[in-house]
């Protein structure tokens, strides 16, 4: 009689605890804030995962100002609003497919990222992390992509130049870099603009060290049909010479430069 009770009483604590936990975590979920950009339902345009329909959850905010940031109200005139981690949640359950995109801005100045991604694997989604990998914070991410900023990107005129020197000796990081290329997966997404960036690309590939070419993507810059087709045939074979990916813009050819796309 004694053990029935023992197992009896043991089990209804841990049901209690594991309801305990259920309402803790949902009543965090209620404090947590994160200040987001624009959270939408789209075709992921760029990358390994390019085609594949996918909730896009942008945050507000970039330790960088590239010259031609294509979401620049998340980095030169950042707006936003406040959203706790449910409102996401249940916003995103609308949306019928289980791969998520946690973008920017640089969405890993968030405070609030870790978070957030450990509690998008706790609900069974795939994650891709698109990053400068500036900066690093310890994030659930099964597809990390990476895309270290250019010296192409440095604003020497915009503004009166006032951002140029921090975003010069921001804009690269390698051993963030790294750390996210040990991710479970990962491509490095290079942003190019002119054929010298290749110089570049190759000098800071040599830097990194290890890399297999299949995860290096050469994307061209440019937010009109026009841009990515002028400098689209030279950067094909440029990848074609390297085994490089090209990587579409796929949203700009469907959409055109369009927010919430
Ligand atoms: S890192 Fe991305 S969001 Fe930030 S300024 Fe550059 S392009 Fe814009």
């Amino acid at each position: 009689m004694k053990f029935v009770w023992d197992r009896l009483s043991s089990r209804s604590v841990q049901l209690c605890s594991r309801e305990d936990d259920r309402l803790e975590s949902r009543f965090h979920n209620w404090l947590v804030f994160m200040n987001i950009s624009e959270l939408f339902y789209s075709i992921q345009g760029e990358g390994k995962l390019a085609g594949v329909p996918s909730a896009f959850i942008r945050t507000s905010g970039c330790n960088l100002r590239c010259v031609w940031c294509d979401t620049p109200y998340t980095s030169w005139t950042p707006e936003g609003q406040s959203m706790t981690l449910d409102d996401i949640f249940d916003r995103i359950a609308d949306f019928p497919t289980k791969y998520v995109v946690v973008t920017g801005g640089e969405p890993m100045i968030a405070p609030e990222i870790p978070e957030l991604t450990h509690r998008l694997r706790d609900r069974g989604y795939h994650i891709t992390i698109e990053t400068a990998a500036t900066v690093w914070k310890d994030v659930a991410c099964d597809l990390a992509s990476i895309s270290p900023k250019l010296g192409n990107s440095t604003p020497w005129d915009r503004d009166g130049g006032r951002f140029a020197d921090a975003h010069e000796a921001s804009r690269i990081n390698l051993d963030v870099i790294r750390r996210f290329m040990a991710m479970p997966d990962h491509q490095l997404k290079f942003v190019v603009d002119r054929p010298e960036d290749l110089i570049e690309i190759d000098a800071l590939l040599l830097q990194i060290g290890a890399y297999d070419p299949a995860n290096v993507l050469l994307m061209p810059q440019g937010v009109t049909r026009k841009d990515l087709a002028d400098r689209g045939l030279w950067i094909a074979d440029l990848c074609k010479q390297r085994g490089f990916r090209f990587c579409p813009r796929l949203h700009i050819d469907l959409f055109g430069h369009t927010r919430g796309t």
